[in-house]
């Protein structure tokens, strides 16, 4: 699907619709010494293939995408998605 690069959405802080920038949402790196990723190391090593318990292996084939929205006057971010997933995204 073909996406636009600028998009006039609500923006909360200026309390009407403005231009918003939408850039493709990339997450950053996760700290290593995060309790959840301590718990998860201590918990991946009962037989399951890496896993707390048996989960069946059936990949999801498209992924939905996020856009991060930047507003042209306060600079504000926010995240944009459609909620539906799609096979290819393309910004113009
Ligand atoms: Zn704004």
């Amino acid at each position: 699907m073909e996406f636009p690069k600028e998009k006039k959405i609500y923006c909360k802080k200026c309390k009407k619709h403005t231009k918003h920038k939408l850039k493709e949402f990339k997450s950053g790196k996760g700290r290593t010494l995060a309790q959840g990723n301590l718990r998860h190391d201590k918990n991946t090593n009962h037989g399951y293939g890496g896993k707390y318990k048996f989960v069946a292996t059936v990949k999801k084939q498209n992924k939905t995408p996020t856009f991060v929205a930047e507003c042209a006057d306060c600079k504000a971010k926010v995240p944009y998605s459609l909620g539906k997933r799609m096979k290819k995204v393309k910004q113009e």
